[in-house]
C-alpha cells in the first residue's frame, strides 16, 4: 500500500492544510472489541423472529447506526414505512436481553499494542462509538487501563444523530480541541467510514468481518486493512508516512 499517495489524494480531495497528526479517533465494536458476531447473531435472531428479512451481513452493513435507525431503516426497505416506537422499544430491548446472555466480548487482537503505539508518539487516542451500554466506560477502563481519558469518549448518549452522519465525528473533535487535519479515523464499518469521511477526517479502515474490502473503500476508506493486528504491525511505517 502506498501510503503516501493515499494520503496525498485525501489532503486534495478535502481541500484542508497537510496533515499534521495530533490524535486518532477509534470506532470501538469491530475495532477495541472483538463483539460484532455476538451482535450479528443477537439482531438477526431479533429482527427475524419479528418479521424481517436481516441475515447477519445485513447487520455488518447497517454497523454503525442506532438500534431504532437500524429497526426503521429495514422496516422502511421491507414495509416501506417505519416501525412503531413501541416495535423499536422492544426489540432493542429483546436484542439486548440476547446479547446479556453471552460472555463478555473479547479484545481485538493487536488493540491494546496499537492503542500503546499511538500514546508513544505522543498522540491522543479517542473512542467514537455508536454503542450506548452503562457498562461501556467499565469496560474500556479494565481492557485499556489508562489509555483513554473519559473526556476522550463520544458514545450514542453525547449526539442526536449517529453514523452516517458526521456527527460523533465532529463531536469527538469539539471534545478533544482538534482540528480535521490533526486526526485521522480507523472504522471497521462502511457506514462508520462515511461518518468519518463526511466528518473531513483521513478515514483508515481495518476489515475485521465478513463484508468485502471494496464496500469499505467505496464507503471511501483512504487505506483498508485486513485486522486491527495487521494495522498495528504497520504502525511505525504509517506514522512516518503521516508525520
Ligand atoms: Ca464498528
Amino acid at each position: 500500500m502506498n501510503y503516501k499517495e493515499s494520503i496525498e489524494k485525501y489532503e486534495q480531495l478535502q481541500g484542508h492544510k497537510a496533515l499534521q497528526l495530533r490524535a486518532v479517533l477509534f470506532d470501538m465494536d469491530g475495532v477495541l472489541f472483538d463483539s460484532m458476531p455476538f451482535h450479528a447473531d443477537a439482531w438477526s435472531q431479533v429482527m427475524t423472529e419479528a418479521g424481517f428479512n436481516f441475515s447477519r451481513e445485513d447487520v455488518y452493513m447497517n454497523e454503525g447506526r442506532t438500534g431504532a435507525d437500524t429497526i426503521n431503516t429495514a422496516s422502511i426497505a421491507q414495509f416501506g414505512h417505519p416501525s412503531t416506537p413501541e416495535q423499536i422499544e422492544a426489540l432493542c430491548k429483546a436484542k439486548c436481553d440476547i446479547f446479556a446472555t453471552y460472555p463478555p466480548t473479547p479484545r481485538m487482537p493487536g488493540a491494546l499494542e496499537l492503542i500503546e503505539k499511538v500514546k508513544a508518539c505522543g498522540l491522543t487516542p479517542m473512542i467514537v462509538t455508536g454503542s450506548g451500554t452503562p457498562t461501556l466506560l467499565d469496560r474500556i477502563q479494565s481492557n485499556f487501563p489508562g489509555l483513554f481519558d473519559e473526556n476522550h469518549i463520544v458514545t450514542s448518549f453525547n449526539v442526536k444523530r449517529g453514523k452516517p452522519y458526521p456527527d460523533p465525528y465532529l463531536l469527538a473533535l469539539e471534545k478533544g480541541g482538534f482540528a480535521p487535519n490533526e486526526a485521522i479515523v480507523v472504522e471497521n464499518a462502511p457506514l462508520g467510514v462515511t461518518a468519518g469521511v463526511a466528518a473531513g477526517l483521513f478515514t483508515i479502515a481495518a476489515n475485521t468481518g465478513p463484508l468485502k474490502d471494496s464496500v469499505l473503500s467505496n464507503a471511501g476508506a483512504s487505506l483498508v486493512f485486513p485486522s486491527i493486528q495487521a494495522l498495528c504491525d504497520e504502525w511505525d511505517n504509517l506514522y512516518a508516512a503521516l508525520s
